[in-house]
Parts: C-alpha cells; structure tokens; sequence
C-alpha cells in the first residue's frame, strides 16, 4: 500500500494543523533535491501561516544559492556554522520534517533528530526508510524525487486539492527544480507522475527556463577545465566496463572545486556503450567520497553498500571510505579495482 494513502493524508494534515512552530532540515551535503524540498516546505509552511526554522547539516553550495532569495520569511543556518544552535533548535522545535533522506545516519542532525520530543514526519523517496524514528512516513521509491514526493503531499491537502497554482511560487520553483537535479534534467527516474508534476506546475507559471539556467548555464571555466583534466588525464576504465576516478584534494585545489561543482561529473563516462557503471571518488580532509552511477541492470546501490559503506538508489547511490585507510590516492584507485572484481564476482 502506498504511503500517500488517504488515511496518511489525514495524519499529514493534522500534524500541520496542530503544530505552529517547524524545523525542517535534510540530508548532509545538500544537494538539489534537499534544497528544492526544504525551502519549497518552509515556504509552504509561511502561507499556513506557521513559523519555521530551516536547519542543514552543511551550508549550501554556491551553484544552489539562487534558491535563496535572501528575503526569506523564515531563518536558515546550517550545523557546521552553528552546531549549538542547531542541537537547541532541533530540540526546542514543536514538530520536525525531514526531507530527502531514510535514516538519521545521513544527517549530522542525525542525534538531534533522535533525541527530540516533537512529532516527526519523513517525505523521502529513498529504499528502506527507518519508520521506527518517524511518526509520520510518507516514502516512495518509484519516483523522481524527494520533490516530488513533497509535491505530492502537498497536492493531496485539502487546501491545495491538486491546484498547483495555489502553491506559493517559491514552493512551485523549488521543487521544479529539485526534480530537475534529481532526474539529471529528466534523464532517469522520470516517471508519468513526474511529466505530470512538470506539465502542473509549468501550467502553475514556474519559469522553467529560468530553472535550467540556473542549474546549467552559470558554472566557472574551473570547472569546466577540471572536466577536460579529468577526461584527459584522471579517467580509468576497467574490463568489465566500471569507469573510475580518484580526485586528490590538491587536484580539487588545483582547480578551486567548490561543494557542488564537480555536480554531473560521474554521469559522463555512462556515455561510452562499454561502459555500465561510472565511480567517482573525491578526497576531503576525513574521508574519501564516493559516488557512484550505473545503467539499468547493474546495481550502483548494491556496489556502494557492498564495498563504499553507503547505499542510495538502484543506478545512482554514494558512499564513504576512510581516509585513515589509505595513504593516497593511488591507493584508493587499487581499492576501486579490488572493489571491481569483488563485485563481478559475486
Ligand atoms: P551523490 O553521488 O549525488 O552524492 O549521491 C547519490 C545518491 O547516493 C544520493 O541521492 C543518496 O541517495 C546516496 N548517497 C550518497 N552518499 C551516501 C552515503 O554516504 N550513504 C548512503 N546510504 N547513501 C548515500
Ligand atoms: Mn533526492
């Protein structure tokens, strides 16, 4: 039985009736869909006439700024700035929504969350939510997004009964464009609910154009030459058609990669007929991150979770290494290789 049942509805619905003050907070390293569905909330939140507070474990990249307009009608912090005032405004919420994420190991609030009296409502689209740690789970897989999922409760309220231009349309944008990023620009994951989502809220007035160039058509020429070093010089792919790349933090250096600008990097290398699945490993002060891309028919999520210590979707999933483990990033390349074979074996 799906989530967005009528009866969850109705749970939905009394949460945000009966609460007025929220915090709303995501994933670590938000991404597009993290911010899309977190600002998108709080602003619907605003028009019910609620207080909310916007915590985020990381700060948002620059590439996604322009979800802030910097007028906001609610305050947003993230936990690295403000660790203290994240755990008291986590604990002192009157009720939480937790977006885009399915266990509070993916969250640096992750404890706070935990740890907090309130009600607690989830909206994901991630496999094998932890419902023990919720009282309300509204979770789908078979879908675009998180946004979409967001999108979707809101539509089922009373309020909005499938209207999307009754969304506010800073609501509508974000998750427009959160749904964007998730779908690599509709490129995966697409589903009719999703081309529906996109056909309503275009019809609700949201500049999609204006979406795209955001996302698409404003990067630094750094990046753009870090690509072109990465193609050139970095790429490996292996026999069984797994394309790798291990970034070293000097590389990172090198180039001036901010948070978000190696975004779309690990999707290049699925262009090659021979290549089935695409890593990308980027090396920061305490870990290796790992993420991971494959086609339909080999599983990126079985491949993180079986040697990456992570998980995420069937063909798009992510994970860690220690950086303790390694004493470079040649060694981690051996790693990758090992962790190639382990897979084709099993
Ligand atoms: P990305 O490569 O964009 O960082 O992550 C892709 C997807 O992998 C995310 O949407 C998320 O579902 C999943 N993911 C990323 N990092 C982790 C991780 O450390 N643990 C788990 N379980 N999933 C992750
Ligand atoms: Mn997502």
């Amino acid at each position: 039985m799906s989530d967005f049942c009528q009866k969850n509805i109705s749970k939905l619905e009394l949460f945000l009736q009966q609460n007025d003050h929220f915090v709303v907070t995501t994933h670590n390293n938000p991404d597009g869909d993290a911010l899309g569905s977190s600002t998108a909330f709080c602003y619907f939140l605003h028009q019910m006439g609620k207080t909310c507070t916007l915590v985020l474990p990381d700060a948002p990249p620059e590439s996604l700024s322009f979800l802030f307009y910097g007028d906001e009608p609610f305050s947003y912090f993230s936990l690295t700035d403000k660790a203290l005032e994240a755990e008291q405004t986590i604990l002192s919420a009157g009720a939480l929504v937790c977006l885009d994420f399915n266990g509070l190991h993916r969250t640096k609030c992750g404890e706070f969350i935990r740890k907090a009296t309130c009600p607690k409502l989830l909206i994901d689209h991630h496999l094998d939510p932890e419902r023990e740690n919720f009282d309300i789970v509204l979770s789908q897989t078979q879908i675009s997004s998180a946004c979409e999922c967001v999108y979707q409760a809101l539509m089922a309220l009373p309020q909005i009964s499938n209207q999307a231009e009754l969304l506010p349309a800073r609501t509508a944008y974000a998750l427009m464009t959160g749904m964007t990023t998730d779908t690599n620009n509709f490129a995966n994951s697409v589903y009719p609910s999703t081309l529906r989502m996109a056909s309503a809220l275009l019809e609700a007035g949201v500049d999609r154009d204006d979406i795209i160039q955001k996302i698409y058509f404003r990067y630094r020429e750094n990046r753009l030459r870090a690509q072109g070093y990465i193609l050139n010089e970095k790429l490996k792919i292996s026999p069984e058609g797994v394309a790798y790349v291990v970034l070293s933090r000097a590389e990172m250096e090198k180039f001036d990669l901010q948070e978000g600008e190696t975004e779309g990097f690990v999707n290049i290398p699925l262009s090659l007929d021979k290549v089935c699945m695409s890593i990308l490993i980027r090396e920061y002060p305490d870990r290796y991150r790992v993420s991971i891309r494959s086609k339909k028919g080999t599983s990126a999520n079985m491949w993180a979770r079986m040697c990456f210590n992570g998980g995420g979707h069937e063909n798009a999933s992510g994970g860690n290494l220690d950086r303790t483990l390694f004493a470079d990033a040649s060694q981690v390349e051996e790693y990758v290789k090992s962790a190639i074979a382990q897979f084709f074996a099993s």
